[in-house]
């Protein structure tokens, strides 16, 4: 169970142990009024009710006790800042990403979930708290032979943005509670890291991003994240274009403005509705360089509200330079961030040797009804580079045109890693990584719990 900022994803993953699965799974847009509610139970009662069509559209045996009386485990995807201190539970710290429910922040969300689910009589117990970025390493590491490179780094770039990262225990100094696993001598950290800098003493800052913020649900928290992740490039592009379009003196889109003034129209255009604009739109400008950018006029009418016909090419080219802006700036912002963490773990000077292996998607899906299967594929095996491994999941650095690009332009010229270091950094999309990862998680502690509650 995946809940993200944008998207909540329940998938059943059918682990073959030779690192491949099968995964069936479904997708969904949360509603906004879950997101923004003061009846806590309500979100939890709604992914509740998710998982249960679920097992009724793809396993209802797993609903028929007497034919199955397995407990299925299942690991909860939550990508919001929890206090974690085991393994299958974890309290809310707070809300990011547009949520802003006041009575789940300090409650355990394990429970809380449990608890609707139990109110449903599934068969189902929640077994692993699952940050989302980590849950990518997991996804990513189960494709790759056992002999190969280890990932090391989970980074997520969707809806919000953070990255998890191994991490040797000699070098964590904060105290930790809860009991441990100290024999590999490592432990994964979640870096938080959209809230790095949230005093600004380095990150740039337009007037732009200085309004975004102001009319954020939470000013002056996540100011990393507010440049770089999915949720708010669309409304950073669409706060910069609607002034470029209300100043006289820049005028963009001149003809739905003289439109607009011959006839009264009621109905306030995406253009000047605060968060209505989704980032794909920075994708689409992205990647079409025809002439007469046909796609991304198009695009803008979906997006901004502004017939096509009333957008001429120079003002979608103008919107392609500034969507461009964003883009590179927020890919640039996330490389200097991923340089900076490889050198924080020093593992560049440690690597070993490599193997390349990959996803490959074998049928989308987009809804309930379809099921894809994902193989692990070795023809791009090569076992003498010396690589680190990163894992990446989340709609804008898979969608988004040369985002990988950009960030490697960043990761080159940081002092320490430069183009050799850059070259040994291998930046590999897990496809729903953050949800099947979950899955692995999830069933490695079930069986912890089955092999401690045997040796006792
Ligand atoms: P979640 O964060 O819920 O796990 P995703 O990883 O799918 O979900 O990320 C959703 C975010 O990605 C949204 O903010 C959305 O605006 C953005 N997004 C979706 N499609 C694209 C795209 N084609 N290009 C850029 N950003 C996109
Ligand atoms: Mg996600």
């Amino acid at each position: 169970m995946d809940l993200g900022g944008t998207n909540i994803r329940v998938c059943s993953v059918d682990l073959h142990g030779d690192s491949t699965y099968n995964v069936k799974k479904s997708k969904m847009t949360i509603p906004r009024k879950l997101m923004v509610t003061r009846a806590g139970h309500e979100l939890f009662s709604f992914i509740a009710e998710r998982v249960d069509t679920f097992l009724k559209t793809y396993h209802p045996i797993f609903l028929n006790k007497s034919s199955y009386p397995q407990i299925i485990s299942l690991g909860l995807t939550f990508s919001y800042p929890v206090y974690q201190s085991a393994v299958n539970s974890g309290i809310l710290l707070r809300w990011t990403k547009g949520f802003d429910i006041p009575d789940i922040v300090g409650q355990d969300v394990c429970r809380l979930l449990q608890r609707e689910i139990d109110l449903r009589h599934l068969p189902i117990k929640v077994t692993a708290l699952v940050n989302d970025a980590a849950g990518t390493i997991m996804s990513r590491a189960y494709t790759l032979p056992v002999s190969s490179t280890r990932t090391s780094m989970g980074v997520i770039f969707g809806t919000g943005t953070n990255c998890v990262y191994l991490e040797k225990l000699s070098n964590i100094v904060k105290p930790m509670e809860g009991s441990y696993d100290s024999s590999t001598g490592e432990m994964f950290i979640s870096t938080e890291w959209g809230s790095f800098d949230n005093q600004l003493s380095v990150l740039p800052n337009t007037k732009f991003d200085a309004k975004l913020d102001k009319v954020s649900l939470n000013p002056g928290d996540q100011m990393f994240e507010k440049r770089v992740a999915g949720m708010f490039l669309g409304e950073l592009l669409r706060i910069i274009v609607s002034e470029m379009h209300t100043d006289p003196e820049i005028n963009l889109f001149p003809a739905y403005r003289s439109n607009n003034e011959r006839k009264i129209n009621k109905n306030q255009p995406a253009l000047l509705t605060r968060w209505s604009v989704d980032s794909s739109i920075l994708s689409v400008a992205e990647a079409d360089s025809s002439d007469r950018l046909g796609i991304l006029r198009a695009k803008i009418e979906e997006e901004l509200g502004i017939p096509s016909p009333l957008v001429s090419v120079e003002d979608a080219q103008a919107v392609k330079m500034i969507t461009h802006a964003i883009g590179k700036r927020a890919a640039r912002l996330a490389g200097m961030a991923v340089g900076a963490v490889v050198l924080k773990s020093q593992r560049l000077h440690e690597v070993k040797v490599s193997t390349e292996g990959y996803c490959e998607k074998l049928v989308d899906d987009s809804d309930l009804k379809t099921t894809i299967g994902i193989k692990a594929d070795r023809s791009g095996i090569s076992a003498d580079q010396h690589t680190i491994d990163i894992a990446v999941d989340g709609s804008l650095i898979e969608f988004y045109p040369n985002f990988e690009k950009y960030m490697r332009q960043a990761i080159r010229v940081i002092e320490g890693i430069g183009v050799p270091g850059e070259e040994k950094i291998h930046i590999r999309i897990a496809k729903d990584g953050s949800s099947v990862g979950a899955a692995i998680i999830a069933l490695l502690a079930s069986q912890q719990v089955m092999v401690s509650s045997s040796s006792t």
